[in-house]
């Protein structure tokens, strides 16, 4: 049975462990340590992230959270705020996001230790990085994982609140290569690269497309010295729409912009280099994630909430990997801030919901 003081008692031993992004070595091997003391065996793969399996009964499942934490994330002194509440001290974030969902997944196989119970073959994958980008998910051992389906724990909210649709990501980088020269002495021999890429920045799509389609030139670098003309200049972008068409044909446009760019300058080298950063999703009927958690919420009482987001997760570079995956909530409120809080029975129902899914063993 999901134990309410075990699990909290987990959750807090967790938050006391630092794992700001890029610093999760410390958390990594003790989550390795917790997941092989209850019978899972668990490693870190190539790039750190932590992977495990327990065997079972029928299709395997994948469990996933994070191990990293936004900052200010060091030195977290959580504070109980009532029964059910546990806060950060206000100085600190407090990394219900994410080791609420971290301390989850160890109390449901823990439970299921002891309850002697029939689960689905458990995997479990607790990423690193993914506060920084879903670096972890993105650079994860695939080989090692089966299940075709999984539930992220990694949402605001109680567990009936999913993320029901996520965006398709595009990133882009645009290298302008032009040629130096003395920018007083002989302006005429060079190709400026800045002037150049500004006009290749101008016409990408940008800001609010529409309610589900955004655009964003994010970075720009160039040139080396004032006082010459600059060789290089480098841009980096993304794309996003919750419709595939839609950020496709705005990849078509910007590469098209490009190429008008490429004609006016033919002095210069332009390398544009377009990619899906991760694909995105909606949760419909059919989809083995969405039929899941359907089941499990509706078996539980519960009316799932599935909401869009416009972020990515790991849940959507599980997809592009073939893993059906829905992200659903595990008590947390203000997440990233110094307000964040965990609402503890909401953590207890997503352990219900986790506990529930894993033994659906037909
Ligand atoms: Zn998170």
């Amino acid at each position: 049975m999901i134990n309410r003081d075990r699990l909290v008692q987990e959750f807090l031993e967790l938050v006391a462990i630092d794992s700001p992004s890029g610093d999760e070595d410390a958390i990594a091997e003790e989550l390795v340590r917790r997941l092989e003391a209850i019978g899972v065996e668990a490693s870190q793969d190539a790039h750190g992230n932590v992977l495990g399996r327990r065997p079972g009964v029928g299709e395997p499942i994948l469990l996933s959270a994070h191990m990293d934490t936004v900052e200010p994330g060091r030195g977290i002194q959580p504070v109980f705020d009532g029964p059910d509440i546990i806060r950060s001290d206000g100085t600190t974030i407090l990394g219900a996001d994410n080791k609420a969902g971290c301390a989850v997944i160890l109390e449901v196989i823990r439970s299921a230790n002891e309850d002697a119970a029939e689960t689905r073959p458990i995997e479990v994958a607790i990423s690193r990085g993914e506060e920084i980008g879903l670096v972890g998910a993105s650079n994860m051992d695939y080989s090692r994982i089966s299940a075709r389906v999984a539930l992220v724990v990694d949402s605001g909210g109680p567990p009936s609140s999913i993320q029901g649709q996520a965006p398709y990501h595009f990133t882009y980088s645009i290298a302008v290569h032009g040629r130096a020269a003395h920018a007083g002495v002989e302006p005429e021999k060079g190709v400026p690269a800045i002037t150049i890429a500004a006009e290749a920045v101008l016409g990408m799509p940008q800001g609010r497309i529409d309610f589900e389609t955004t655009g964003n030139v994010g970075t720009i670098h160039g040139g080396l010295v004032r006082n010459a003309v600059p060789e290089e200049c480098l841009i980096e972008g993304e794309l996003r729409s919750m419709e595939f068409e839609k950020v496709d044909a705005l990849v078509s446009r910007a590469r098209a912009h490009v190429d008008e760019v490429r004609e006016r300058h033919p002095d210069a080298r332009i390398d544009a280099d377009f990619h899906m950063g991760y694909p995105g999703y909606k949760l419909e009927p059919g989809d083995p994630a969405a039929d899941l958690i359907f089941g499990v919420l509706g078996g539980l009482g519960l009316t799932p909430d599935p909401h869009p987001v416009g972020g990515g997760t790991d849940g959507n570079v599980f997809r592009g990997h073939g893993i059906s995956s829905v992200v659903i909530g595990r008590g947390g409120y203000n997440q990233h801030t110094k307000d964040e809080y965990l609402v503890i029975p909401e953590m207890l129902q997503c352990a219900a919901v986790l506990e529930a899914a894993v033994r659906r063993t037909g």
